[in-house]
């Protein structure tokens, strides 16, 4: 019987990353949707790690199972980090989709000098029923666009560059997405710690 590992997130891109990049261990991944679960946990924090904790605790609190969170965003040299923890929060419109996000970010970098320099980061947490909470992070370079390329991916994804590939991150496959981004990195540093504390315990 495999140990069972709740991920606390209803982002079906992010879920679906996440359940990519935990395939190769001998674990049962579920999402809140799974076990029909409806939780909304206000992003109070100031930081990425207090949200992310914030949410993983919420779910294990729910559920008495290992958590796995992860907060992200993009943050833009040019507009002095933002949109960073407000990334899903980053534009006037209500209940705005992900192409409302990046007209934003485009609306807001015209006239500023280029190249945009940005990076997504991510900060992934683990809460165990023991109390425990071991926190990652992983980081992902690249540069903003002015024009969407490429379908793949979610969230600001068309427009944000990495030219050691020559593609935006929606242009890459989803396999490579899943090595070299933000999440890859700060998952791929708790994969030991799965391994370690609910394989091998
Ligand atoms: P969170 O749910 O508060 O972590 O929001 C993260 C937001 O950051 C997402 O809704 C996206 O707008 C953005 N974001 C995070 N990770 C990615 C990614 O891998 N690609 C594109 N956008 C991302």
């Amino acid at each position: 019987m495999h140990q069972t590992l709740l991920i606390a997130s209803g982002n079906p891109g992010k879920l679906h990353e996440i359940k990519a990049i935990l395939a190769s261990l001998e674990i049962q991944v579920l999402s809140a949707a799974d076990i029909d679960l409806d939780l909304q946990v206000q992003e109070t924090g100031t930081t990425y790690g207090e949200n992310a904790r914030l949410k993983a605790q919420a779910y294990l609190s729910a559920t008495g199972l290992p958590v796995i969170a992860d907060d992200s965003g993009l943050e833009v040299d040019v507009l002095e980090g933002a949109p960073g923890i407000y990334s899903a929060r980053f534009s006037p419109i209500q209940d705005a989709s992900d192409a409302d996000r990046r007209a934003h970010l485009l609306a807001e970098l015209k006239g500023k000098s280029q190249p945009w320099q940005a990076h997504f980061h991510c900060t992934a947490v683990l809460a165990l029923p023991s109390g425990e909470c071991i926190e990652r992070v992983g980081r992902c370079e690249g540069i903003i666009i002015p024009e969407e390329r490429g379908s793949g991916g979610f969230g600001y994804d068309p427009l944000f560059y990495l030219p050691e590939f020559n593609a935006t991150m929606a242009e890459l496959p989803a396999e490579v997405k899943n090595r070299v981004s933000h999440r890859a990195r700060a998952l791929s540093a708790l994969l030991p710690i799965l391994q370690n504390r609910l394989i091998e315990s």
